[in-house]
């Protein structure tokens, strides 16, 4: 499984980088830089709460 972050509804509120430290840092501006997007099964329910607490709905896990 992996992340991603749509920039198109990325509003750069930073929740998602507090939450998910192993695979998102943030830029000078505040957005997400997805250095690692693949999940770890152990950061899979961590990754399912920064899903739910995105107030742009940006972040999606995918399967691959
Ligand atoms: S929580 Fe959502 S809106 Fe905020 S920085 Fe992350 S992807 Fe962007």
């Amino acid at each position: 499984m992996r992340i991603v972050i749509d920039p198109t509804r990325c509003g750069g509120h930073g929740t998602c980088a507090q939450l998910l430290t192993e695979n998102i840092v943030l830029d000078k501006w505040h957005f997400p830089i997805l250095e690692r997007a693949k999940l770890r099964d152990s950061h899979f329910e961590m990754a399912k709460r920064a899903v739910q607490l995105c107030p742009e709905l940006a972040i999606s896990i995918v399967e691959d």
